[in-house]
């Protein structure tokens, strides 16, 4: 597929205000920056729509913390833009006319950060005590509105990684049949900071993946992804990678307050991740985008094992 046939998705960043406090947050040292006012994301939204945009995802931060959130999902939906879409960490929805109000306003789909099964351990990555029982109340209230086009998506950490398998079972039993657990990204904000208390080894983590991708295939989930991964690590489910795919469907543009990128999907390969001598001769280089660059300089590359 040529770059023209490909969707346009726009990635919207109204900025960096969070009422989370995630402890690998890629944007955790960005928080102090200005919000977008109301009338660059209507703008934006139209520039957007005139681009022929297909997708339009709006994130923050929290994006659903702003007071003219609604607004602006009910611009786009107006513009015609197809698929509106939020990632979310899903605590608004807790308060049923607040998530009432939020479907009104046409928005296509949710896509929930659930950083473990359970408060003790979601709530202690969030830094944000209750933030799992409100993210489990604003499912439950999406559901009673009718609204279930929920998606799911996990950060994967030292600490997360070994509840990955309870983890799948929590999104089994909430029906959500599009998941992603991805690898950490070291290369900015709270998992750069601090690396070594939240970056795993991908060999450590992996199993934990590969896993939870098995539980979902068995309970007939067929939408579950592992997303920034060396390949050699997930053989057996190269068919489940999320950069392969979105690189076959999707032109990418983030429209972040700080920065302009024209080519998400690209720029990550060529500059975020790397593959080293260790993959000369791989079988999966072609389709592999290796691993994270600050990974490389804390861990090196001894886990890469090219494939015959
Ligand atoms: S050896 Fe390198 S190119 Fe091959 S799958 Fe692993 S990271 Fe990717």
């Amino acid at each position: 597929m040529t770059a023209q046939k490909k969707m346009l998705k726009i990635v919207l960043f109204t900025g960096y205000a969070c009422n989370n406090n995630c402890a690998f947050c890629i944007d955790a040292d960005k928080r102090a920056l200005p919000e977008k006012s109301t009338a660059v994301l209507l703008k934006e939204v139209l520039r957007a729509r005139n681009k022929g945009a297909r997708v339009l995802e709006i994130i923050g931060g929290e994006a659903t913390v702003r007071p003219d959130f609604n607004r602006v999902v009910a611009a786009a939906k107006k513009l015609g833009i197809p698929q509106v879409t939020c990632a979310t960490n899903g605590r608004v929805f807790a308060d049923l006319e607040a998530a009432r109000k939020i479907v009104a306003s046409g928005i296509d789909a949710l896509i929930f950060s659930v950083h473990g099964p359970d408060a003790r351990i979601h709530d202690a990555l969030t830094r944000a005590p209750g933030s799992f029982a409100q993210l489990k109340k604003g499912l439950k209230n999406l559901r009673a509105l009718g609204f279930t086009r929920v998606s799911g998506n996990t950060t994967v950490v030292k600490q997360n990684m070994a509840a990955l398998p309870r983890l799948a079972g929590f999104y089994i039993k909430h029906g959500i049949n599009n998941v992603e657990y991805i690898f950490v990204d070291p290369n900015y904000g709270g998992a750069k900071n601090d690396f070594k208390t939240l970056v795993p080894r991908i060999s450590a983590a992996a199993p934990y993946m590969r896993r939870a991708l098995a539980l979902g295939r068995r309970a007939g989930m067929d939408q579950w992804k592992a997303r920034y991964v060396p390949l050699c690590h997930f053989k057996d489910c190269l068919g489940q990678i999320s950069e392969t795919n979105e690189r076959e469907l999707f032109l990418t543009e983030h429209w972040a307050p700080d920065f302009t990128n024209r080519d998400a999907i690209g720029s990550r390969a060529v500059v975020g991740r790397r593959k080293t001598q260790r993959c000369v001769g791989c079988g999966l280089a072609g389709q592999c985008e290796g691993i994270w660059v600050e990974y490389l300089k804390n861990y090196g590359d001894a886990e890469l094992k090219a494939v015959k």
